[in-house]
């Protein structure tokens, strides 16, 4: 059982747990008569309908909670907050988040307390009326069940000193928690943000005096939380929204790491501190950590400062605004900032305006995709940013494309590309991502998808006059494959500059057995950010001799090194390496027996369940957003878009799961299990064995050190040894993935793709966990966390046929067999051992516990003369599988 910890619960229909590990908590600040002009007026004129998209609003542009305010003069604050509160709980978008009812009126947020439903905040109580006020309005908090906001604000007036703050909060808290019986996670401590650089000296430390209280009242009171609204800090730049929002991002960056848990905001205005303007944030940090500051110095230079900085204008107008200018700038707006509402109609107005349709893509939309392609280049925007932007210059271009057509005019003479995945591998998500960011920098792109043999790339290549070819693989036969294209190339004479990417490719292995094969040009080229800078050099004509060459002399020298590479590495003799196995004292080991001898098959299994199992890591690798911080939501530089990203997916998976996209299927078998060799294991359900042989490691080790093979971890017959294995799958991406293509939206394709590939992932944990803890049971009290499954902590591996502890791919086959795998779940095994679905896992299961996963690493010609033997391979299959071990 797991206890509930102290955390901070808030509902709406929906939890929001605050843990001390959560990011930064948003509060839409917008749904405020007394903050937000727009949304006062909609409120007096009884615009019920158009004030709710506010809220709505603020919940799309991040946030989490939302404050709702209706303390105007003009208004009857009871019954707007009781209308506009009943009205949201019928709007499951915006009840589904937890509401922060605020106002100064005791009475208002009484009438609030009687609309909400789940858990929400009282913003806010204090000792401004004295003690017993204070108790008796703290009650009746409590007995809602509502968290509250405590101002830091007594009889004397509210707190502005670090002093003042921390004695006011203290008290505070003591009352709450002794006379009230207040949980200390349900209070939230509103420490005052004030306004700083308004020129008296006197307020220059504010801010200062907030994140100090901050560490002291967390280090006092872990449990509470800390809040406040922002904009107050701002307030002397009112009208210039980008000192604002600069000032803000700053103060929030000092004062979340000081202990600051959330703050009212205006969700969708926060920028990345990482992306303030240098010069502008150095100001705000002086004005904030009141530093350089003597005299009003650091004031003076913002507000000077203030002034160069043309305002981005009013908030609110500020989303539509760009809707006014010429149909270039908007498709350029639309572009960069990934924004699809509005595409057809632009487009439709820039045919109107230019002579050709094939000018409105030449013209205003390449220009649009050329700051796409800067930004990118300068690291100033993201992969999942561009993405969107190839969106929308797709469904751009699908509504231009029947114009041109009926024209018959000569479609773009835009340089083309031809990506392909090679013959016998199913992976493509990072061909994908390189197909669309080569089509956002202006390149024609054929991608002929996956499986594609050598003929077919080299005629379409042919054929459409294409000017590079681009091969990608997953797996490391492709890698054989992709040497064969070169070498095709060479004979059919060709010309063109061919790259190599995907992830088991390498430049080493580029340089050394591919590039040798054809003249005309081999790069290698790992990601996409990558492929547009060698593209663009490839078919820049004063550039490309200069980079050819370049390459092409790193390549030689790499490929003298590899060749004159002394091993330093000494290898022992197969026999030697036999010798040196692991010693596992079979004699005293009883291993534990699985609960079947058999298969299980489960077919769509609970999507649900399989998530929370997801390793999110790869995920946004896949994306390229990397991060060396714990928690990338909150890194400096990826944070806000990985957040984004995130949050997306999460919402997509919600899709899979609600509309039944996807289904996960799995199979799962026990064997007894003997070693019979000193690599070779039989495997049997009942009678009729199935020889399983293993690679052994032959480098020479340190003392004491064995030589791994997996069969190490097995025992002798006699033994009651056992075996497991497994497949897993997701089923059933096909149909989406057309839709999205046919709706040109290669960034849901992506995002699906990838999304797949995590659940397939997970399953692979989270039936891996059940294998240990219930249908194996040689770990039934494991207590791990998804993190620590992730660091693989648990007794024994599943290690994959292909994979550095077994990479000889063709056991896959047996595997295959004993489990039933393709008629039991749907998986089929391409000529390279590829599976398809790409999406999909399978290995074995061993359980002792000193197995560990290792690689084989190198063989002689001893082991493999031995391994061709035992597999009854003739000279060329075994050189087809074993080659990679040999060099
Ligand atoms: N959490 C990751 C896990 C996948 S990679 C994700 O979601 O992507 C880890 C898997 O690769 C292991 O479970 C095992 O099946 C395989 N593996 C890792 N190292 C291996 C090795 N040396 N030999 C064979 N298989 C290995």
């Amino acid at each position: 059982m797991s206890e509930i910890k102290p955390y901070l619960y808030l509902s709406g229909l929906e939890p929001l747990i605050i843990r001390p590990e959560s990011n930064f908590i948003n509060i839409g600040e917008r749904t405020n008569v007394t903050g937000s002009k727009k949304f006062a007026r909609l409120i007096r004129e009884e615009k019920y309908e158009e004030a709710l998209s506010v809220a709505r609003e603020q919940i799309e542009n991040g946030a989490q909670v939302i404050d709702i305010n209706m303390d105007d003069a003009l208004l009857d604050g009871e019954q707007a907050m009781t209308t506009f509160l009943n009205l949201v709980q019928a709007e499951p978008e915006i009840a589904k988040i937890p509401i922060m009812i605020d106002s100064s009126k005791f009475h208002i947020i009484e009438a609030g307390l009687k609309c909400v439903q789940g858990k929400c905040i009282v913003n806010s109580i204090s000792m401004k009326e004295g003690v017993g006020k204070f108790i008796e309005q703290a009650h009746i908090c409590r007995s809602f069940g509502a968290a509250v906001v405590v101002m830091a604000f007594d009889e004397n007036g509210q707190a502005d000193t670090l002093q003042r703050r921390v004695d006011i909060c203290s008290k505070a808290y003591e009352i709450l928690t002794k006379q009230i019986g207040f949980p200390p996670q349900d209070i939230i401590f509103d420490l005052n943000i004030f306004a700083v650089a308004t020129g008296l000296e006197e307020h220059n430390n504010y801010a200062v005096d907030f994140i100090e209280a901050c560490k002291i009242i967390k280090q006092k009171y872990p449990l509470v939380k800390i809040s406040g609204g922002v904009s107050n800090l701002s307030f002397s730049f009112r009208g210039n929204e980008t000192v604002r929002e600069a000032m803000h991002s700053v103060f929030l960056y000092y004062a979340t790491k000081a202990g600051m848990d959330m703050g009212i905001v205006n969700a969708g205005q926060l920028v990345v501190y990482d992306e303030i303007e240098p010069k502008l944030r150095e100001l705000c940090e002086d004005v904030i950590l009141n530093r350089n500051n003597d005299n009003n110095e650091a004031t003076e230079k913002l507000i000077a400062f203030a002034e160069t900085v043309k305002s981005k204008g009013k908030e609110i107008k500020k989303d539509e605004a760009w809707r006014k200018a010429t149909v270039e700038e908007r498709l350029k707006h639309a572009l960069v900032n990934g924004i699809t509402n509005y595409i057809d109609e632009d487009t439709l107005e820039a045919l109107q305006k230019y002579p050709k349709p094939l000018d409105v893509i030449e013209g205003p939309l390449m220009a649009g995709m050329d700051v796409v392609g800067n930004l990118f280049g300068s690291g100033k925007m993201f992969l999942p940013q561009v993405v969107k932007s190839a969106r929308v210059m797709k469904k751009s271009v699908a509504i231009i494309t029947p114009y041109i057509e009926a024209e018959k005019q000569e479609a773009s003479n835009a340089p083309t590309i031809l990506l392909a995945t090679v013959k016998g591998d199913v992976h493509d998500i990072g061909k994908n991502i390189v197909g669309v960011v080569l089509g956002c920098n202006g390149y024609e792109v054929i991608d002929l998808g996956v499986m594609v043999p050598t003929d077919k790339i080299l005629e379409t290549a042919e054929k459409e006059k294409v000017d590079i070819v681009g091969l990608s693989g997953l797996i490391t036969p492709s890698l054989d494959e992709m040497v064969n294209v070169a070498r095709e190339m060479k004979r059919r004479n060709m010309q063109l500059p061919l790259l190599i990417g995907g992830a088991t490719t390498s430049r080493m292995h580029t340089a050394v057995k591919i590039a040798p094969e054809y003249e005309h040009g081999v790069v290698h080229c790992l990601d996409a950010s990558r492929s547009v800078t060698v593209v663009g050099s490839l078919l820049n004509a004063t550039q490309k001799e200069i980079f050819l060459k370049e390459t092409k002399d790193e390549y030689t020298k790499l490929k003298t090194q590899f060749e004159n590479k002394k091993p330093v590495k000494q290898f022992i003799s197969f026999k030697d390496a036999q010798a040196n196995a692991v010693k596992i004292d079979w004699q005293n080991y009883q291993p534990i027996q699985p609960s079947f001898i058999g298969t299980k098959v489960f077919i769509d299994y609970d999507l649900k369940e399989i998530r929370e199992y997801i390793d999110w890591k790869p995920f946004f690798i896949s994306w390229e957003l990397h991060s060396n911080s714990p928690n990338i939501l909150t890194d400096n530089v990826v944070g806000k878009e990985a957040t984004k990203l995130f949050n997306e997916a999460n919402a997509m998976l919600d899709k899979i799961i609600e509309e039944n996209w996807l289904k996960a299927n799995g199979v799962v078998g026990f064997m007894h299990a003997e070693k019979v060799a000193p690599d070779s294991v039989d495997v049997y359900f009942d009678k009729e064995k199935t020889r399983l042989e293993f690679l052994r490691q032959q480098i020479k080790k340190a003392k004491d050190q064995p030589n791994l093979s997996l069969a190490d971890f097995l025992p002798p017959s006699g033994g009651r040894g056992a075996l497991g294995a497994f497949a897993v799958t997701i089923q059933g991406i096909e149909k989406h993935i057309e839709r999205f293509v046919a709706e040109h939206d290669d960034y849901n394709k992506i995002m699906l793709q990838a999304l797949s590939d995590r659940l397939v992932e997970a399953f692979a944990e989270l039936l891996h966990k059940k294998v240990r803890e219930d249908f194996w049971g040689y770990a039934k009290d494991e207590d791990l966390s998804n993190e620590d499954l992730i660091k693989e902590k648990y007794v024994g591996i599943r290690p994959a046929p292909g994979y550095p502890a077994c990479p000889d791919h063709t056991e896959k086959y047996k595997l295959f067999d004993l489990l039933n795998v393709t008629e039991n779940i749907g998986i089929e095994l391409t000529e390279s051992l590829a599976m398809y679905p790409a999406s999909s896992v399978c290995g074995w299961y061993f359980s002792h516990p000193e197995s560990k996963y290792f690689g084989v690493g190198k063989i002689s010609q001893d082991q493999y003369e031995d391994y061709k033997q035992r597999k009854n391979w003739d000279d060329e299959t075994a050189q087809k599988w074993l080659r990679p071990s040999m060099e």
